[in-house]
């Protein structure tokens, strides 16, 4: 099939909540992609921070291989063991409390929200509230939807679920003046992704953690984005003062299979009980298999240090480009900010154009999300990419 075919068929038979970029892929290894032309591309999205072992490492690979020729479903009314593993390496490298597994980041909030739901009613809560920040994502179902202020704003979707919050991102005092007896939970990003890359200081960490605390809301931290090594730490708290109560994982947990966990500090394990929350196929042997392989490299001292060691290398070649304005981020979750009147979303096609996958996030932003094994020479070459083409389409 051509890609025109596949375009033209594609706006026949998929609803079209997407706007995809004209490259059929065919073929990934490591850092590297192959469209349906044979055209080789350096991948800085790794499939929105998924594939960040990147694509089709042979270990995970070979679990898959393994556990998908063994048994795949059995649904959760039986015991398998992958799902009982990986629940236990998760909350054992995390908070230490109990999982649940979920098939991906929004359904891993909306376990969050209806612990911290139910966890308020039993202190007494009537109307229980969820804070977020503006521009902060939680994800596309109604209550993960609900928690993200931009989306849920538009009333074609409407109604929201009640109870939800938000105020101006990164003001301590507005999310202080926000949190009283009645929140369940503050529900935040440490770094916000889908927005721009955006990090949240240590001054609003520290206050929402205090907020929490005198209040008896829950601290909710969605590093469905940030964690799993991406800031080069296993999860973006542990380079903070603050520790949440409850941490949401998903995207690169599954090495590109559908996951999402959501792990409680060890008070937390049993606010849901029997028949408050379930899942046909979470906790899946096949992606717990995948997952559990996935934690294994990417929980490992060394790899975390090369994320650390390469996103400084990516930071400082890109602050030494005209037209990079500033870099935001930490570990390898860049956000690039160009100058005034330069057109992101062209740099970004542009890229795709000479090989070098990016995203564009917001007008002004390029987002680098690089697959955490990259290595220093693909580093320089993506940031000479990205130079020609900054050059090419600011007019020099
Ligand atoms: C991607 C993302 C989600 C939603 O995850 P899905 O797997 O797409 O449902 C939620 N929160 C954050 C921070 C994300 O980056």
């Amino acid at each position: 099939m051509t890609l025109a075919e596949l375009q033209q068929r594609e706006q026949r038979w998929l609803m079209q909540t997407y706007k995809r970029a004209p490259v059929e892929f065919v073929r990934g290894e490591g850092a590297v992609l192959w469209d349906s032309e044979g055209r080789e591309y350096l991948d800085f999205l790794a499939g929105i921070s998924v594939c960040s072992v990147g694509h089709c490492h042979p270990a995970v690979v070979e679990a898959v291989r393994e556990q998908a020729g063994r048994l795949m479903h059995v649904s959760n009314l039986f015991y398998t063991e992958p799902m009982v593993r990986l629940a236990e390496r998760l909350s054992r490298a995390s908070l230490g409390g109990k999982v649940f597994l979920a098939n991906s980041g929004t359904e891993a909030n909306e376990c969050a929200i209806k612990l911290a739901r139910k966890r308020a009613h039993a202190r007494g809560v009537e109307n229980p509230e969820i804070v977020s920040f503006e521009r902060d994502f939680h994800g596309r179902t109604y209550g993960a939807l609900s928690a993200t202020p931009k989306l849920a704003e538009d009333p074609a979707l409407g109604p929201m679920l009640p109870g939800f919050r938000s105020v101006p991102f990164d003001d301590p005092g507005a999310l202080r003046d926000a949190v009283y007896e009645e929140t369940a939970a503050v529900l935040i990003e440490p770094i916000q992704g889908e927005s721009g890359v955006y990090p949240l200081s240590e001054e609003t960490l520290l206050a929402a953690r205090q907020a929490c605390d005198e209040s008896g809301a829950l601290l909710i931290l969605d590093e469905i984005q940030a964690g799993m090594g991406r800031t080069g730490s296993l999860w973006a708290y542990e380079q903070t003062p603050v520790r949440p109560d409850l941490l949401t994982a998903a995207k690169a947990l599954g090495g590109g299979l559908p996951i999402g966990a959501c792990v409680a500090a060890e008070a937390l394990g049993d606010v849901l009980a029997p028949g408050d929350h379930g899942s046909t196929f979470a906790g899946g042997a096949v992606v717990s298999a995948a997952a559990l392989a996935v934690l294994e490299l990417v929980d490992d001292a060394a790899l975390l240090r090369g994320v650390r060691e390469r996103g400084a290398e990516l930071r400082e070649g890109l602050l030494g480009l005209d037209g990079v304005v500033e870099v935001r981020g930490r570990g390898l979750m860049l956000g690039v900010g160009l100058g005034d009147g330069i057109d992101a979303a062209a740099v970004g096609a542009d890229l795709l154009g000479r090989g070098l996958i990016v995203n564009v996030p917001e007008p002004g932003t390029l987002r680098l999300l690089p697959p955490l094994t990259v290595d220093s020479d693909q580093i320089g070459r993506a940031i000479a990419l990205i130079s020609e083409s900054l050059l090419s389409c600011s007019g020099g």
